[in-house]
């Protein structure tokens, strides 16, 4: 199928980006790297009358390191994240997650806010940008800009605290704390699909956050003891997921991963993957 016709602008600057956003209302729709977008409005899932082209607004393609937290604008594709020569050592949970994104292709073109916006919830950078509680910076008419915490910003499938005049500007993950381990794991059918379950988890002496993504109906965190009460706390988590059955997996095995992924990734025992080699169910 093809889009239903709709208008184009490829605007330079924030300013004008707002702008349009603000006098099109709901029938504008922002295109970053369209590898979401462009398969809802092929499927008239989606029918913008203005397509807003962000790619040409030069100040939203940095990454920037500021106190605490690493700044990732609105124009960084995923593979530019992924090269970023500091990433493994500033943020090593997008190191270890983001090779499970899509592929090679999918990432030289999608951005890292692109895949917030989209709020897919077996999508890996939603997952990480909750288990590191991150945040979404987003910006109206006449500079108005916001902040707004990752547990508040997803709410449901593809359903975000976006307001419909609002461009994403930047989002924000944590920097690497001492003393945490960052781990990353994920199921999913062949290399490159999505997850059927995503963990993320940040390790401290005395608990663990864990972040779940693929078995809600948006990214989930929890905090967990360590030692003999961890197995009874993820089982625990897991039931309150709410997993479904779909075509890819039951709400059964969705539950029994979140308990043995979760154990073992938390214990040390996952083998950390470069996303190469994702597992077969
Ligand atoms: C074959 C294939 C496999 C994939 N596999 C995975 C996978 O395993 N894991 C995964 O997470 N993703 C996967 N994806 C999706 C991919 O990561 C997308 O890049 C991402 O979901 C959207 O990023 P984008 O820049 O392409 O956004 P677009 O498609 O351009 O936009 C997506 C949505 O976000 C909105 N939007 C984008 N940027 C902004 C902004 N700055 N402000 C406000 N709204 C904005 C758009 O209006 C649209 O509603 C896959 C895609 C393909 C085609």
């Amino acid at each position: 199928m093809k889009p239903a016709a709709f208008d184009y602008a490829r605007p330079t600057t924030r300013r004008e980006a707002c702008d349009l956003l603000f006098d099109a209302g709901d029938a504008a729709r922002i295109i970053a790297g369209g590898q979401s977008l462009m398969a809802v409005l092929n499927m008239r899932l989606a029918e913008p009358r203005l397509l807003i082209d962000i790619s040409a607004i030069d100040d939203l393609r940095t990454i920037e390191r500021r106190e605490g937290y690493l700044a990732v604008g609105a124009g960084v594709t995923q593979a530019e994240l992924l090269e970023h020569p500091t990433l493994a050592d500033e943020v090593p949970l997008l190191a270890q997650a983001m090779p499970w994104i899509g592929h090679a292709q999918t990432r030289n073109r999608g951005t890292v806010c692109g895949s917030i916006a989209h709020a897919d919830p077996s999508a890996e950078l939603p997952l990480c940008l909750l288990t590191l509680g991150g945040e979404v910076v987003l910006e109206t008419r006449k500079g108005k800009s916001r902040r707004v915490a990752a547990g508040e910003f997803f709410q449901g499938v593809l359903t975000t605290a976006r307001r419909s005049d609002e461009l994403i500007t930047e989002v924000r993950f944590p920097l690497k704390r001492p003393g945490r381990a960052y781990r990353f794991q994920e199921i999913a059918m062949r290399h490159g699909d999505f997850a059927i379950v995503a963990l993320a988890a940040v390790i401290a002496d005395d608990a663990v956050e864990l972040g779940v993504g693929g078995v809600a109906d948006r990214p989930v965190m929890r905090t967990l003891p360590h030692g003999e009460k961890l197995a009874d706390a993820l089982n625990e988590f897991a039931w309150s997921l709410n997993a479904q059955d779909d075509a890819h997996a039951s709400a059964i095995y969705r539950r029994h991963l979140v308990r043995e992924l979760g154990i073992r990734l938390i214990d040390g025992e996952t083998p950390q993957e470069d996303g190469a080699n994702a597992r077969q169910v």
